[in-house]
């Protein structure tokens, strides 16, 4: 069988939903874990996630072929195993109830923007559940219509947790794939300032080269660890799931209380849709490209925003303050280059125009700038001219004598010497889960095991 879960945590009063897929492994002592427990993250953009719209689900039965590790909840080791054998023993309704008591006892009922749900079905649902989850808003009706017959769900408040439930079972590591291992803390530490040694981090970060957003160097900061009150430690991801143990072994700091070892979509871009300015709408995530149209401004909040168009359509594209140094790269784009951009469609729109929120840019062709380097000479008494106001030409402030604009001068700033074509990308400190890093462009993984 497979079970879902989603929404159980919350901003405020803490606790993290992928902390249940322990939980749920201990509910379960009779079966096996077949495949590796999933967290897989959905639309960013949808209005109401708490933080990373991410959800948990795993496969349980009786297993056989390779095992592997997948989880270490009091001293002990839990594996997974590569294929299932047989359904375990254990009823819907048994499970239903085994769930239900999960929720009562970790849901985070207090919060009102936390609305719990799991399902629990004997096939997977169709893939395009997956997809549309993570590149639309949908309805809990539209995920229940993908369920298979005789699937048993449950949602707690509104019930939206289902949504993210049904689409985690539905994803097919095939297109691609990354895993997490995530380190818990001991209970009685929750809500308690983190010790994470940070030259661990770095070192960690070096040791193990199919690891990706560990530390950011440009900004100092230690990504593989939350702020929020939640029992998470840290999570490392990475590509090779054999180096995420020993890289979880090599960071000091407080005791780890246990650890899962997911497989994930974080990391993958699947949140993308590749589109036309034309075409893209609020609430979903494009690649995009076009040229660019404006001057970047800066504006309330230190945002730096930069217009591009293409058969005559605008957008805006936004590095928000916390994408920090990439706003150096995007305020030196000029009209006339040729980008392509990675980011997320809020519904706001400004003069007009919707926002892509960056990910990550190319720079497909940097456009020569001609710029003016001095104020005309004034032909009469060789005085340099003063400009009059824009657009209004020069006065010589000793003859009177006027000069156009054109007649100031000007030199071509070749394209490249402004800004490098190529890949630029938000640091690590704002990185979306969902965003595939620059590291990782090249590698596109699918996996056998589920
Ligand atoms: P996490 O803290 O685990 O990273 P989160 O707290 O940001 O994630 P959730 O608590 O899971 O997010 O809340 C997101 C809610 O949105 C869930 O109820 C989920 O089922 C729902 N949801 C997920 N994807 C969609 C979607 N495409 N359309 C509508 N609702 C969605």
């Amino acid at each position: 069988m497979f079970i879902g879960i989603d929404d159980t945590d919350s901003a405020v009063t803490g606790m993290c939903t992928t902390y249940l897929a322990a939980e749920i492994m201990l509910a379960f002592p009779e079966l096996d874990v077949i495949g590796h427990p999933r967290l897989i993250r959905l639309n960013p953009m949808v209005p109401w996630k708490t933080r990373g719209n991410g959800a948990v689900s795993l496969e349980l039965g009786k297993g056989e072929g390779e095992r592997f590790p997948i989880a270490m909840i009091n001293g002990r080791i839990i594996y997974g195993h590569e294929k299932k054998a047989r359904n375990g023993n254990v009823s819907m309704k048994d499970a239903e109830e085994r769930l239900t008591a999960l929720i009562d006892k970790w849901g985070q009922m207090g919060d009102e923007k936390t609305n719990p749900g799991f399902v629990i079905t004997e096939e997977r649902p169709p893939e395009g559940l997956f997809w549309r989850a993570v590149w639309e808003v949908i309805t809990v009706e539209d995920a229940l219509s993908y369920l298979p017959e005789g699937s048993v769900y449950k949602g707690f408040k509104n019930g939206r947790g289902i949504i993210g439930s049904s689409a985690s079972i539905a994803w097919n590591p095939k297109h691609d794939r990354t895993y997490e291992i995530i380190a818990y803390r001991s209970p009685e530490r929750w809500g308690t300032e983190r010790d994470i040694d940070e030259a661990s981090v770095i070192e960690m970060d070096r040791r193990f080269p199919h690891t990706f957003n560990n530390y950011d160097y440009a900004n100092r900061h230690i990504a593989i660890s939350p702020n929020s009150p939640c029992p998470v430690l840290c999570g490392i991801r990475g590509d090779d799931r054999k180096e995420l143990i020993p890289a979880l072994e090599a960071i000091r700091g407080e005791e780890k209380d246990r650890w899962t070892l997911f497989i994930s979509n974080q990391g993958t871009d699947q949140h993308i849709l590749d589109a036309v300015i034309g075409d893209i709408k609020p609430f979903s995530s494009y690649h995009t490209h076009g040229t660019v149209s404006s001057r970047p401004e800066r504006i309330e909040g230190g945002h730096i925003i930069v217009s591009m168009k293409d058969r005559g359509y605008e957008a805006y594209c936004a590095a928000y303050e916390p994408t920090k140094g990439f706003r150096n790269t995007v305020s030196l784009l000029r009209p006339g280059d040729e980008i392509e951009v990675w980011g997320g469609v809020s519904d706001a729109v400004r003069n007009g125009k919707l926002t892509i929120n960056l990910e990550k840019i190319r720079v497909v062709g940097a456009a020569d700038i001609v710029e003016k380097i001095a104020n005309p000479l004034c032909p009469h008494c060789g005085k340099r001219m003063k400009s009059i106001g824009k657009g209004a030409g020069y006065r010589c402030s000793v003859c009177g004598g006027k000069a156009g604009e054109d007649e100031a001068k000007f030199r071509t700033v070749k394209g490249e010497e402004r800004i490098a074509t190529g890949y630029y990308e938000a640091p690590i400190c704002a990185a979306r889960h969902l965003s595939k890093p620059l590291k990782r462009m090249s590698v596109q993984n699918s996996v056998a095991f589920l």
